[in-house]
């Protein structure tokens, strides 16, 4: 997708409600040059009681905490945020919308604090749920940053460097996706998104450290715990997973997407039918404030 705006389409910034095709910036900014800044990813669906934004308080809350681990001053409240991404999402008169806050500094070339930064929040029209076939992963030649290098808990611009890097590589190798490992071999994450399998009736997935701690991830996690499936955050390895049942990624846009095989290994269940499943149907009730069954058949 490269139409992310049009002529009507209209965007945050710096305090005002202005046209995406008419907004400036400043060239000479630390994070156009150096990739310090921050930003999120937020969706808005359409529910049975109207767009609702999903735990849009809980990405604003780990926005602030990016800024304040990055030292990036930023003042904004909360409650101000959400209210400001509903009205971005109405003036655009859009249903099922992808939301991008991003918080960028003012000009220095320096390596010093910024002094002032801005806040854009613009948003476009997506699928309700994305339409993805369990995928094709392969593991990544490169790594999950050294989590001394840069806090990974921070979802910092210039990070996704390696994303763009490892998503690159799985595409030239023909894989969907690629799994990225952490600095001693354990698996980390995809290039933007959270990891979990499937083993013997448990979810494991991967601890906070080398990861983005997702807020998908942390919903999983909290369906896991509704349903009762066993979840483990625990280290593992890439060999942990040949006798896995089965595997998926998690994150705000693509939701909950089924792994079809790691380096051509495909898992021991069909996607269907799998626990990964379940949780994939039970995540698409609760971003639409659907009900759903307690009980897994
Ligand atoms: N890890 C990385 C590196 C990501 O970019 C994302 C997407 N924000 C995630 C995990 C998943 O995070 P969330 O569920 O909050 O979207």
């Amino acid at each position: 997708m490269t139409n992310y705006y049009n002529d009507d389409t209209i965007i945050f910034l710096d305090g005002r409600f202005v046209k995406a095709g008419e907004a400036k910036t400043d060239l000479y900014g630390q994070t156009l040059h150096y990739g310090y800044g921050v930003f999120e990813g937020i969706r808005a669906y359409d529910t049975v009681n109207g767009t609702k934004i999903f735990r849009p308080h809980d990405h604003y809350e780990r926005l602030k905490r990016s800024c304040s681990l990055m030292g990036i001053p930023f003042h904004f409240g909360v409650e101000e945020l959400v209210q400001i991404t509903y009205q971005v999402v109405e003036k655009n008169k859009f249903r099922n919308a992808y939301v991008r806050p991003l918080v960028y500094c003012s000009p220095n070339m320096a390596l010093t604090s910024p002094n002032e930064v801005s806040l854009m929040i613009a948003a476009w029209e997506c699928e309700q749920h994305p339409d993805i076939h369990p995928e094709r992963v392969c593991i990544s030649s490169f790594q999950r940053p050294n989590p001394k290098a840069v806090t990974m808990e921070a979802k910092v611009c210039g990070l996704y460097v390696n994303s763009i890097l490892a998503t690159q590589e799985a595409k030239k190798r023909g894989f969907d996706d690629g799994l990225l490992l952490d600095m001693h071999g354990f698996v980390a994450e995809g290039p933007g998104a959270n990891f979990f399998y499937e083993k013997d009736g448990v979810i494991y997935t991967p601890p906070a450290g080398s990861i983005l701690p997702g807020i998908t991830r942390d919903t999983v996690i909290s369906i896991c715990r509704e349903l009762e499936i066993p979840v483990e955050e625990t280290l593992f390895r890439p060999e942990d997973l040949y006798e896995a049942d089965s595997a998926f990624f998690s994150s705000t846009m693509l939701e909950i997407v089924g792994i079809e095989s790691i380096e051509g290994q495909p898992f021991r269940k069909k996607w269907k039918g799998s626990l990964s499943a379940h949780i994939q149907e039970t995540y698409r009730c609760i971003v639409l404030d659907k009900s759903y069954s307690y009980v897994i058949v």
